[in-house]
């Protein structure tokens, strides 16, 4: 079962600042191990994990020699391609590590960083160039939720990304509401679809029509093994983004494994 469009579901655990290079290669192990035992089809289902960058390098090369079809991602990027920029890491980098997706505009870099949408623009652009997919991570917060409702901010910072985005760019949206990371308060199903496909409508509106249909949708805040299938039962949301609980290695397989949960098999 794939998503309308053709879309292939993605399932991206987002480890943030957890787990050294040595706790991350026992993750990952009891990971592949519980996916084996279910003999998880990586082409139904995508499967990505987004390591600190101290961890890109043990987890590349276990998934190489384990001949794991899990996909590696980045939690950030340097906007710029190489030089003096101390404690950055270039997406030249990342790729020759075999890294295909780059988180940028996650909500703890936009509020604790202070990114704002030019800078992601351009990290999103550098992603790009160096034959990357970026996740182009938009969310709102709950002051912006009761003061604009919902899709209000998540449109307007895709617009601001997109904007400079060379056309035909592959990228993926990571609809992440501020309020519902990490707090346990997932939103639901039915209204992160709703925003979801008003985000799929703004990039036909400014990609056109194949470019939305092909595009993968992400929800994330607070999915867990309980509530995924709710997400992806909707027609516009093509997977999701995990915090916590892609750091549970049993959990997050359970989540890969979200169609159990929808067909009850
Ligand atoms: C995230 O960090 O992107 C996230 C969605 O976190 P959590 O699942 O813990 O809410």
């Amino acid at each position: 079962m794939s998503q309308a469009g053709g879309r292939v579901p993605l399932i991206a655990g987002n480890w943030k600042m957890n787990l050294d290079h040595l706790q991350a290669i026992g993750l990952v192990q009891k990971l592949s191990w519980s996916l084996k035992d279910v003999k998880h089809d990586f082409g139904a289902v995508e499967v990505a994990v987004f390591p600190p960058f101290t961890d890109l390098r043990s987890v590349q090369t276990l998934v190489a020699a384990d001949k794991l079809a899990l996909r590696l991602g980045a939690q950030d990027v340097s906007p710029n391609q190489t030089g003096a920029f101390t404690g950055d890491v270039a997406a030249s980098f990342l790729k020759k590590l075999e890294v295909e997706h780059v988180l940028v505009g996650h909500s703890e870099r936009r509020h604790g960083h202070g990114e704002g949408s030019d800078l992601i623009a351009r990290k999103a652009r550098a992603v790009h160039a160096a034959d990357m997919i970026p996740m182009i991570c938009v969310g709102e917060t709950a002051d912006d939720l009761s003061e604009h409702g919902a899709a209000s901010v998540p449109l307007q910072q895709l617009t601001e990304v997109l904007a400079d985005l060379p056309a035909g760019a592959e990228f993926v949206v990571a609809y992440e509401p501020v309020w519902a990371i990490g707090s346990g308060e997932a939103a639901s199903p039915e209204q992160a679809e709703d925003v979801c496909g008003k985000l799929r409508a703004r990039i036909s509106e400014l990609r056109g029509e194949a470019d939305a249909d092909r595009t993968r949708i992400l929800y994330g805040g607070s999915v867990t093994s309980l509530n995924v299938a709710g997400f992806l039962r909707q027609a516009n949301i093509d997977g999701a983004l995990v915090g916590g609980a892609s750091l549970d290695a049993t959990e997050f397989s359970r989540i890969v494994q979200f169609k159990k949960h929808v067909t009850g098999a």
